[in-house]
């Protein structure tokens, strides 16, 4: 029995090591529940209400924005929704091109095997979850904001693969290989089986996580680059821009 055992932990190492690129080794898991289905993070279940503004653009852009058919900031503090079922692995002001960040990570049942993602929601006016909270798909995790003033309103939105980047974007290449497009991510898990089961997921995986944003040295990351909010003339033209069925 004790051999039994034995084996049992070993093969349970092994296949951790072994799930997911992007997901370090002898880091410390814990107990999540498994996505059921990714929805667009505003306008819940299918943005509507919203236009994005700005897809993935390898590089540059890592993510989509999300902004609110009124344009302007007739989205402030409107409301934010975790895509899917999952653990707050941060919420916290990340300051510099962020503001108030939230990433909640997930895990679903795909290709014969666990898979891992962490999505990412910036520039929030509040946020309503903290550090180690359970979510759900749909539920309200922050609002739409401006990061103080810097942007017009709206929602930066990203969905990785690499689970070690958490706002240290310029460690990582900004490519497909960290990154999904979260769009067609979306769009391509809208259900997935062998949801709603306890699963377990890593946690403390960003390496920046454990200090404090106040205790980083000035510069030592850089900040996201981001362009203004375009107008609705710009995104007429931009191939992501029709409105979801
Ligand atoms: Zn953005």
């Amino acid at each position: 029995m004790l051999r039994f055992l034995i084996v049992l932990c070993l093969s349970g190492v092994i296949l951790q090591a072994q799930d997911g690129a992007g997901v370090p080794e002898r880091v410390p898991y814990t107990n999540t529940r498994s996505a059921d289905g990714f929805d667009m993070p505003v306008g819940k279940p299918d943005a509507e209400g919203y236009y994005r503004s700005r897809g993935l653009i390898v590089g540059r852009h890592l993510g989509d924005d999300w902004n609110g058919n009124g344009m302007g900031n007739s989205d402030l503090g409107a409301p934010v929704y975790s895509t899917a079922h999952g653990l707050v692995v941060y919420a916290r002001n990340a300051r510099m091109g962020w503001g108030n960040t939230v990433i909640i990570r997930h895990v679903f049942w795909e290709g014969f095997r666990w898979n891992y993602v962490d999505s990412l929601y910036a520039h929030l006016h509040q946020v309503f979850v903290r550090e180690g909270q359970q979510v759900r798909r749909g539920q309200c995790v922050g609002s739409i904001g401006t990061n103080f003033g810097m942007y017009t309103a709206h929602l930066h939105f990203e969905i990785r693969k690499n689970l070690r980047i958490g706002i240290n974007q310029g460690s990582y290449r900004k490519d497909l290989g960290n990154y999904h497009r979260p769009y067609d991510f979306i769009l391509g898990h809208r259900k997935v089986s062998g949801g709603n089961r306890p699963v377990k997921v890593p946690k403390d995986t960003f390496r920046l996580q454990a200090q404090s944003v106040d205790e980083m040295r000035p510069g030592r990351i850089p900040a996201p680059r981001e362009k203004p909010t375009p107008k609705r003339g710009d995104f007429k033209v931009n191939r992501y821009s029709s409105p979801l069925r």
